[in-house]
């Protein structure tokens, strides 16, 4: 049976990042992709010029026109943009389950615009978390979910993926990327088990999308592998993405991964 993944997230018209940098992990790892979208961005590899969030009662009509008619297996949510969007995302997936629920917590993109309001942190931490399969936030998202400073080091990093646990999901990728450190690591946090994984730092400007593209990724996996398997085929698959990137020399700017 074909894998039908969903990606309730922002366009990204640069192609990079977003639903689109979604939909093509979707397709490289065997699902069938599909799009609920969230907000319109004005972007390219320079950075984001404008945003147009949706109406969250036609983002509403996107998700129930689909779901009616096609069995999900999974979905990874990313940008959201405000609480009225993060509320209504969460209403449908409370009214609709679906079994796998992979939550990249967005909130400012590379270039430093935000994609999440500030008073929509609370909402995503209170009413989306608890329903998530697993999280998957950066350092400094981590940071803002918990309203504490960010993590300096590893032991922090894991104090902090734990404290994200007992908010009620029921896995966390906590992605070390901003740590000073040589090599990037993660931890995976589980009720009963933590696992470290690291990557070698790869030198390259261009990483825009890496964090979309890896939730992604995820939720393309995870209907049919364990969650420790699908996070590192996961992570394989963004490694490779991102070794190739400087290959594209897309824009001016931070250019895209190459998958
Ligand atoms: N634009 C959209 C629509 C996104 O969803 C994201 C990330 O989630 C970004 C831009 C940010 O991409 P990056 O910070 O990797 O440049």
């Amino acid at each position: 049976m074909t894998t039908v993944a969903l990606t309730i997230a922002g366009s990204d018209p640069s192609g990079g990042a977003g639903i689109q940098a979604d939909l093509k992990a979707f397709s490289a790892l065997g699902a069938y992709g599909m799009s609920v979208i969230t907000a319109l961005t004005a972007q390219s590899t320079q950075g984001v010029n404008g945003v147009h969030a949706i109406p969250s009662q036609f983002i509403e009509a996107q998700f129930n026109t689909l779901y009616q008619d096609i069995y999900i297996d999974s979905v990874k949510i990313g940008m959201l943009m405000n609480k009225e969007i993060v509320t209504s995302v969460a209403q449908l997936l409370n009214d609709n389950p679906i079994a796998n629920i992979v939550l990249d917590t967005v909130m400012i993109a590379k270039g430093g615009h935000p994609l999440l309001k500030a008073d929509a942190i609370s909402a995503i931490r209170d009413l989306l978390l608890p329903l998530a399969t697993i999280i998957t936030p950066n350092l400094p998202e981590a940071a803002a979910l918990l309203d504490c400073s960010e993590a300096k080091n590893e032991e922090q990093m894991q104090q902090q993926g734990y404290e994200l646990l007992k908010l009620g999901c029921q896995a966390v990728l906590m992605k070390g990327g901003h740590l000073p450190s040589q090599e990037s690591p993660d931890y995976l946090i589980t009720r009963n088990n933590i696992i470290r994984m690291t990557s070698p730092r790869i030198a390259t400007r261009n990483t825009h999308g890496t964090g979309c593209t890896l939730s992604a990724a995820i939720a393309a996996l995870l209907p049919k592998h364990h969650l420790e398997d699908a996070i590192k085929h996961a992570k394989n698959y963004l490694q490779g993405a991102i070794e190739h990137a400087d290959s594209l020399k897309i824009g001016k700017g931070i250019g895209p991964t190459h998958h």
